[in-house]
């Protein structure tokens, strides 16, 4: 029985062999690694088309950005399976990269005495202070002697991912042998007979609601024997097949941060070498950890991560951004700077434990969605490409041989190379790194060193929990510090006032006004402007959705709307939040933030997160 859906009378077909879901590192790997292998040097095929007989293998890749170069991340990687893929790697071919030259690792201490800490911590600092003339203590932060072996890049690349993206686009389209579309959304995958048969594309055309309206354009049917799934850490196409077919016996994705970062030019008078690499913990808050990459041309880039175990209601990036640049440590390098562009992206935080069903019939997912990321490490570039390389060769194999893409033979030429692969040997020593996080900063931290020094044979225990479980409520978390009759004073002056409940409850925790200087410093809403030329085109349905209204109506926290990195959730004029594409910045947040279980699933939350065009325009982050 078919499963295709229609009827839609104007819905076009395609048939192809192979069609890909995103193009980020993991996609990169895969259509490296394959448009190589196509052709023969006479630009016959190697191999031969099963959808176009006596043409090598049609392969398409759908990226919903406008641009294949519209990513956010660091980067800083080794760049193993990079390098192996490029062997005579030049970097002055990709702009913003360069060599790791240097790195640090720096706790900063709390400089205006707002950040959450607790009692140990406070000893802790105590005694930093204390001790300061004997300590390489500066600009109220520790310089760590040493940087742990399992967090160092040496030999290893800095690189803007746009910039990056960009490049090997180039390099796969100039083989002729693969087409990349960019600003194509995949609304769903295809499915017939119980295998994937291929992705449907976003309508187009229609009202916010998805109706059509004039012009629309129903969706294009891209069928295909093969289906590469590399939509990241929050795609939709990878959590529909996660939905129907469910995580693999013990495994969950819990563990979520979200990234937000700025791509700065340094004042003149920087000394920061090309080449350096800073990694922070310790502030504005101690679950936050941080990282400053310096780029050829006086060019940094800098960010923050706040993840799912930092358990506040309000949980805001942007207003935390802008403390942690402003630290004294930070400052000094930072100060007179200028902002040339902002994003901000959610990472999938659970590694291997999170591994989805890595192949099935007509489909393999790699990447960060597929569970690639290293969260010891704190590396997901150079994995994501790497599990692409696997994806390619195995799908390789299988063409050579006229083999169908089956689950049974997916699962040995593709599985079977990731299983014996570093990726893998990795994510199992990182697999409980993070579990102790889950009790409290310091034993996060001391369980991240046992877990990195032991190779992963000893770890700090933990209990996980989905994010929306672990949250308490406003009233909860801020008990300590007011009073819940100031808190409900706040929340009707914000509502009143049309102002943001997390900048009120952080300027009442003694956080200070940010002033903003109109180069670095400045409003969210200049930032989405500025930094980030945030834009979505009309005739397309929202994609981001709140599935049970009745469900937003009760809930007390509403944090959709203090941690959305776009403000593009607002409190709106009913009891269920409104969304703006025009300001999603499509970082994925919402989907893990929400504060409610959806009824059917503990481990989903309320939000539905689809496949939807716009977002950030910048080539840089
Ligand atoms: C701020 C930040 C800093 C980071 N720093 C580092 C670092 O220093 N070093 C490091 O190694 N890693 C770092 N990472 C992690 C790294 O960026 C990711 O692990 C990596 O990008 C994962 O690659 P991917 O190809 O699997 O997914 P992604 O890079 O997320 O690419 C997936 C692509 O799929 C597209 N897509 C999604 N849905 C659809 C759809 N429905 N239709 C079509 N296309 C779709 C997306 O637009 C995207 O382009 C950082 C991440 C962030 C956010
Ligand atoms: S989307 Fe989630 S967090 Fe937002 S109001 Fe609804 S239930 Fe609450
Ligand atoms: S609405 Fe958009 S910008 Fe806001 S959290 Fe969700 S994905 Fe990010």
């Amino acid at each position: 029985m078919t499963e295709l859906e229609g009827p839609v009378s104007d819905r076009q077909t395609m048939d192809v062999d192979v069609v890909c879901v995103g193009f980020g590192p993991a996609m990169g790997g895969f259509l490296t690694t394959l448009s190589r292998c196509l052709l023969t040097p006479d630009g016959t095929p190697a191999v031969e088309s099963r959808a176009m007989p006596g043409m090598p293998p049609q392969v398409l890749c759908y990226e919903r950005a406008d641009d294949i170069g519209f990513g956010v991340s660091g980067v800083v990687t080794r760049g193993r399976g990079i390098r192996q893929s490029f062997p005579d790697l030049d970097l002055s071919q990709i702009p913003l990269a360069a060599p790791v030259a240097h790195e640090t690792v720096v706790y900063l201490l709390d400089p205006i005495g707002a950040s959450r800490r607790s009692p140990l911590l406070r000893a802790a600092d105590r005694c930093i202070r204390a001790l300061r003339h004997l300590l390489p203590y500066k600009h109220e932060a520790l310089n760590l002697p040493y940087v742990p072996p399992f967090l160092r890049k040496d030999g290893g690349l800095l690189l803007s991912i746009g910039q990056f993206n960009q490049w090997v686009g180039s390099q796969v389209m100039g083989t002729g042998a693969v087409q990349i579309w960019p600003g194509t959304p995949v609304a769903k995958p295809l499915w017939e007979d119980g295998r994937v048969a291929g992705v449907r594309l976003t309508d187009q055309g229609t009202d916010l609601q998805g109706r059509p309206e004039a012009g629309f354009l129903p969706g294009m049917d891209i069928r295909a024997a093969l289906t590469v799934i590399g939509d990241g850490p929050v795609g939709p196409i990878g959590r529909q097949l996660d939905e129907r077919l469910g995580l693999p016996e013990g495994h969950h994705r819990r563990e979520w941060a979200v990234g937000a970062k700025v791509v700065v030019d340094l004042p003149e008078s920087s000394t920061l070498e090309p080449g350096t690499v800073l990694h922070t913990f310790g502030y504005p808050e101690p679950e936050i950890f941080g990282f400053l990459y310096v780029y050829p041309g006086r060019i940094a880039s800098a960010g923050i991560f706040v993840p799912s175990w930092f358990d506040s209601p309000v949980r805001t990036s942007y207003r935390y951004l802008q403390h942690w640049m402003l630290h004294p440590y930070l400052w000094q390098h930072l100060s007179g700077g200028r902002l040339r562009s902002w994003g901000a992206k959610t990472l999938q935080e659970s590694g291997r434990r999170g591994e989805p069903h890595l192949a099935g019939d007509g489909f393999v997912r790699i990447g960060e969605g597929s569970g690639s990321t290293n969260v010891l490490t704190g590396s997901g570039v150079d994995e994501a490409w790497t599990t692409g390389v696997l994806a390619a060769e195995g799908v390789l194999e299988l063409l050579r041989v006229g083999q169908p893409f089956t689950k049974a033979n997916l699962e040995r030429a593709y599985v079977a190379r990731r299983r014996v692969n570093w990726v893998e040997a990795e994510g199992h020593v990182a697999e409980k790194a993070r579990d102790g996080f889950t009790r409290g900063v310091v034993s996060g931290l001391v369980g991240m060193a046992l877990a990195g020094l032991t190779r992963g044979r000893v770890a700090m225990p933990g209990k996980s929990l989905p994010p929306a479980k672990r949250l308490p409520t406003i009233e909860e978390y801020y008990a300590a510090r007011i009073g819940p009759e100031e808190i409900a004073r706040i929340r009707q002056d914000c509502a009143a006032r049309g102002l943001s409940l997390h900048n009120a409850l952080m300027d009442r925790c003694g956080w200070p006004a940010v002033s903003y200087d109109g180069q670095l410093l400045v409003s969210h809403q200049d930032a989405l402007l500025m930094g980030g030329k945030v834009q979505a085109p009309p005739g397309y349905a929202d994609h981001v959705v709140f599935l049970y209204p009745n469900l937003c109506e009760t809930c007390g926290t509403r944090i959709c709307i203090e941690m959305c990195s776009g403000q593009a959730i607002t409190a709106g004029d009913k009891a269920v939040p409104a969304f703006d594409r025009e300001k999603c910045i499509h970082c994925g947040a919402c989907l893990w933030n929400c504060a409610v279980s959806h009824p059917d699933d503990p481990e989903r939350s309320a939000i539905e997160f689809r496949g939807g065009t716009g977002g950030l325009h910048s080539a840089e982050n």
